[in-house]
Parts: structure tokens; sequence; C-alpha cells
């Protein structure tokens, strides 16, 4: 695998590949890389002749600065499971790389309603920071398909409208949640929990089975939705931030739910501090 660090050293490669007639899969990540970033990268190799996968901690998708400081870097850890999964190249740019100007005088892109529900609402500027990130790295690496986890639902409706929005010509692909035995959607994030922590979070995988499982049978979204925000407030140690029933169109809240139009239920919650997300699928 060849690690790049610079904008044109990662250009000079990427266009010899394209000379050779290669195509090209993307697979933007934040490091700490577990087997849900593998499945993407996977999925990748399959598809294309290299895969690209990016590792950049983005500090503009940080809404705390505690978080920010926090998050796991394991860069040689992460370059050891590249190697053995087979990817081709690493990007793993620096601040100065990314943000030449400082992080506070970039660009500012903007997603509309998608800004204001769920994780736009509870992380004002996230989605914006992770559009701006998005937008620098498709044009640096120019990839025939990008790849991206459902475990961040909104983010891959957040992606698809970049891409749309702004005609870039990739194909947009979506990767199953990988989940531990427990059913905790794996996340760099879980590494900051106790092994206490991890079974408490592994209940918020069992209440969105629960929330589906009453939709099927016919309970509606409103009550659903309470008795499922009353199953999490009484896990010991579990903090919910939000549990949703949505349409997966805008991510509008749903009162009736209608088996023919996409629907998901998404989550945040609090375990020893930190902050996780999951959501499961109730149509398709
Ligand atoms: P991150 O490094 O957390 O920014 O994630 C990078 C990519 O990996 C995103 O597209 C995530 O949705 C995806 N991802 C993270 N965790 C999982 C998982 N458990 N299953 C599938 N994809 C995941």
């Amino acid at each position: 695998m060849q690690l790049f660090e610079t904008i044109p050293a990662l250009k000079a490669f990427l266009a010899a590949e394209r000379r050779k007639g290669k195509s090209c899969g993307f697979v933007p990540t934040m490091g700490a890389l577990h087997k849900g970033h593998q499945a993407l990268i996977d999925k990748s190799l399959k598809d294309n002749d290299i895969t690209v996968c990016s590792v950049y901690v983005n500090p503009t998708q940080f809404t705390q600065q505690q978080d920010l400081d926090k998050y796991p870097r394991k860069l040689e850890q992460d370059i050891a499971l590249l190697e053995e999964t087979g990817c081709q190249a690493l990007f793993c740019p620096s601040d100065v790389v990314m943000y030449p100007e400082g992080k506070e005088n970039g660009l500012h892109i903007q997603f509309g309603r998608l800004e204001q529900v769920l994780e736009g609402r509870f992380r004002p500027g996230h989605f914006s920071g992770v559009g701006l990130v998005l937008s620098k790295l498709f044009h640096c690496v120019q990839p025939e398909r990008v790849y991206f986890g459902q475990k961040d639902l909104q983010q891959c409706s957040v992606v698809k409208k970049l891409i749309g929005d702004l005609f870039f010509d990739t194909q947009f692909v979506m990767v199953p949640t990988v989940r531990e035995s427990s059913g905790l959607a794996m996340s760099s994030r879980n590494e900051r929990l106790s092994p206490k922590g991890k079974l408490t979070a592994s209940q918020l995988y069992r209440v969105l089975k629960e929330i589906k499982k009453g939709l099927h049978e016919g309970e509606a979204p409103g009550p659903v939705k309470q008795r499922g925000l009353e199953m999490l407030e009484a896990v010991e140690g579990l903090q919910p931030e939000y549990l949703e029933v949505i349409r997966l169109k805008d991510f509008e809240p749903v009162e009736q739910f209608m088996p023919e139009q996409a629907t998901a239920v998404c989550v945040a919650a609090y375990v020893e501090e930190v902050r996780l997300i999951d959501n499961i699928m109730v149509t398709g």
C-alpha cells in the first residue's frame, strides 16, 4: 500500500493509475479502523481496480473541542489493517494540507432542512464540516465510486445531496452496519467505553428492533416511540438524546407508518459520556 500525505503526490499516483485504465473506489474515514470500515473497503476492492482510503480526523465537523481531542488516533494500527485488507492507497493529510487558510476561514456548505433535524439539530455545524471536507477529498481523489456506512444514515443523505447538487461524477454506495455479536454497532468511539458501557450501549439496538417490531404489528409511530424512549430511560447508565421514526426521503418524523414509504428509526444516546448513534431500516 502506498501512503500519501500531500495532495500533489496523491494526484500524481491516481493520474498514473487512470492512464492504465484503472477504476477507483474511495473510502473516507477518521481512522481507528474496525470491521465496519473494513466492510466498506472490502466492497470497494470488489467493485474497483484500486481503492483509496483516507484517514483524517476532520476538525470542522466536531461541535465540541473535547470530542475532537478525545477522538482515538491509531495510524500505525490503521496502516496494518489496510495493508492486510489489500487497500492500494492511504491518504492521511495534516490540518495544514486540508485547511491551508486555517479551518475558521473555509467555505460553508449548508444542507437545508437536513441540518435542522436529528444529527443536524443536535450537532449544529456538523454536516457543514462533513460536506466541506468531503468536497475537498472528492476533488482530490475523483473516484468512480464512494463508500459510506448505514451506521451514519443521515450522513448518507447529506453525501447523496452533496454529490447531486455539486455534480460530482461519482456513484454513492451504502454498506450495511457491521455489529458486535451483542448488537452494538461498531464505532471508533466504542473504544472509549468500558466493557460494562459496551453492554449498556448494546441496548440501543435491542430497542430499535423492538420499535421496528411494534411498527410492523400496527403500533403508531408516536406511541411506539414513547415506549422506546421509556425503555431507553430505564437502562442504567444510558441517556437518550433523541429517538425518532423518520421518512428516509427527508428525515422528517412520520406520524403514520406506511410500509410503501422508506422509513427508519434513528437514535442518539450517551453512555459513559460517549455519544453514540444507531438506526434500523423499518422497510425494505
Ligand atoms: P468514521 O471513521 O466513523 O467517520 O466512519 C467512516 C465510514 O465508515 C463512514 O461512512 C461510516 O458510516 C462507516 N462506518 C462506521 N462504522 C460502521 C459500521 N459499524 N458499519 C458500517 N459502516 C461503518
